[in-house]
Parts: C-alpha cells; sequence; structure tokens
C-alpha cells in the first residue's frame, strides 16, 4: 500500500523535496507518495496532526516550523535534533519522533559530493537561524580545528556558540584580520539579492565558500568567485539532507549522485 509522506512549511511552493523523494523512491523501488502541506504561520500543530490523523507516515519539516517541530515531538527526538533544538525529519511510523539531518547533509556533501577533508580545517559559519543551529554540532564532530559563528545580530551568535561548546561567536567586523580554510553562508541574505556584510580579504584563493541556497548565484557566491575561492551552493546539501531523511523512514539509502546531477541539469 502506498505510504505518504510530505514537507511542510511556509511557503512551501518552491520545495524541491517532492521532486527528491520521487526520484529516490523510483530508483530504491519504494512505493511512496510525497507532497507538499503549506500551513499557515499558526498552524503547524494543526497541520500535523492532520496529516498523521490520515496515514501520514511522516514529514520534512522547512521554515518556518523546524523548532516548533521539535517540540512537537516532545521527548521523543535524537541527539542531533536536541542539540540544534530544531527538527526537520518527523516520523510517524510508530509514535511521532523527531530528527535534523540537516547537518549530515551539509557533512556529506562537503567530505563526499565536494571532497573537502573538514579535519583540522577553520571554519566560518555565518548565520545563526534554524540552518546554522541545525549543522553546527555536525561540523564541531568532524575535527575541525576552529569553528566561528558570525551573526549581523551579534547576539544571536553569542546565544549559539553557548549552545555549542567548542564554538566561539563574533560579529561581522571583528572578523577582520581572521583566515578561515571554509566559510559557510548560513543565512538566508542570498534569497533576497544580498550578501552578508563580510571584512575585505576574508573571501580570498585557497577558501571554499558555500553558499546553504541552492539554486541561485548569490553575492556571496559570486564575490568569492571574485576573490579566486571556490564556490559552492547548497543543492547537495540539499539532496543529502533528503537522503537521509528517506533512509530515516525506509530503511534504505538512496544514491544521490544521479539526483544531484538531474538538479544541477547535467
Ligand atoms: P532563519 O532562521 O530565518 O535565519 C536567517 C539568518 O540569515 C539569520 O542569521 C539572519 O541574521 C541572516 N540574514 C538574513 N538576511 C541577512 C542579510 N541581508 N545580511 C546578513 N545576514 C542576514 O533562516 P534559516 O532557517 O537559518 O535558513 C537560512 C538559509 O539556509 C535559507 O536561505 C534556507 O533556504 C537555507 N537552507 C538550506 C538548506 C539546504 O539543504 N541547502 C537547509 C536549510 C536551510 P539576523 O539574525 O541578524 O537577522
Amino acid at each position: 500500500m502506498t505510504e505518504r509522506y510530505a514537507v511542510i512549511g511556509h511557503p512551501v511552493a518552491h520545495s524541491k523535496s517532492p521532486w527528491i523523494h520521487a526520484e529516490f523512491a523510483r530508483a530504491c523501488g519504494q512505493d511512496i507518495e510525497y507532497t507538499r502541506i503549506e500551513a499557515p504561520e499558526d498552524g503547524f500543530a494543526a497541520a500535523a496532526d492532520a496529516f498523521r490523523a490520515a496515514g501520514g507516515k511522516g514529514l520534512n519539516v522547512t521554515l518556518p516550523f523546524k523548532e516548533e517541530a521539535f517540540r512537537y515531538c516532545g521527548a521523543r527526538v535524537s541527539a542531533r535534533a536536541r542539540a540544534a533544538g530544531a527538527a526537520n525529519t518527523l516520523d510517524f511510523m510508530e509514535a511521532c519522533s523527531g530528527d535534523n539531518t540537516d547537518g549530515v547533509g551539509l557533512v556529506r556533501d562537503l567530505a563526499g559530493n565536494l571532497g573537502f577533508a573538514l579535519k583540522g580545517r577553520r571554519v566560518l559559519l555565518i548565520g545563526a537561524g534554524g540552518a546554522a543551529r541545525g549543522v553546527a554540532g555536525a561540523l564541531l564532530e568532524t575535527g575541525i580545528a576552529l569553528l566561528v559563528i558570525a551573526n549581523r545580530t551579534a547576539s544571536k551568535a553569542a546565544a549559539l556558540a553557548e549552545r555549542f561548546p567548542g564554538s566561539r561567536a563574533s560579529g561581522f567586523a571583528a572578523l577582520d584580520g581572521e583566515a578561515f580554510d571554509l566559510a559557510i553562508n548560513a543565512t538566508s541574505a542570498g534569497l533576497a539579492g544580498e550578501a552578508p556584510e563580510l571584512p575585505r580579504g576574508l573571501l580570498r584563493k585557497d577558501l571554499l565558500a558555500y553558499d546553504m541556497v541552492y539554486g541561485k548565484d548569490t553575492p556571496f557566491l559570486a564575490a568569492a568567485r571574485a576573490a579566486g575561492a571556490r564556490a559552492c551552493d547548497g543543492t547537495g546539501m540539499l539532496v543529502e539532507q533528503a537522503a537521509e531523511s528517506f533512509h530515516l523512514w525506509r530503511g534504505v539509502r538512496p544514491d544521490t549522485a544521479p539526483v544531484l546531477a538531474r538538479l544541477r541539469g547535467r
């Protein structure tokens, strides 16, 4: 019998998750249906309850509901969701449980698809919203030498660094003179055609500049390329976090390479 999954968000019309999961299901011979649920901003719990009552087996959760989704699961959350205080994957197969696959998705894209060895690297994480919360723990677990979290609103970076021992916080201006091997833009600035206002010289040759925004050549990536850096968007993270959700739900790990290639139009 076809089992039902969905991505829930506000807005959610742009989401590529239904296409990605349909590709995974086809390749793995899994009989699932995966749709979108546009919930009102104050309607996450009601929409999740209704989907579950109608037999839905799991949800991916996107903006702005990841923190609410974490609370929705009560105590039944994975260690990585607990560390982030946010959930992007809900499993209704037995009781409702919550997980966060953003961090492992990012690390698999960096280390696997992009061949960037993280151990011993100096990493700058720009942003302190839900996306940054979701990946800080996974980055620290890879054995990086340094994690600096910088945000436009410096107090939010401080709160996030406190949550993740081993990292430290910074405002943008205070980054002047620092050198990193990897700069991850986890802000939504690129969606508005903007870039975080980083000190000159931070984007340089020998840097991997990664923007979590996907399918768009953001000003951050353009500036990085102009400075001689390697520039990559978040399409690989999107596919890898989806693959981890698919594995949690279905017990099979899809091959991400063909899906990533098709999404990039290659
Ligand atoms: P969020 O919780 O709304 O946080 C937004 C962050 O962006 C905040 O840190 C905010 O800084 C910063 N920001 C916004 N505009 C800025 C600007 N003009 N200059 C500097 N900083 C700015 O959003 P989120 O959930 O963290 O998501 C962030 C982005 O990651 C989104 O574009 C999302 O699509 C992407 N994402 C991608 C994937 C993937 O799989 N590729 C997964 C998750 C998220 P303040 O605190 O100062 O406001």
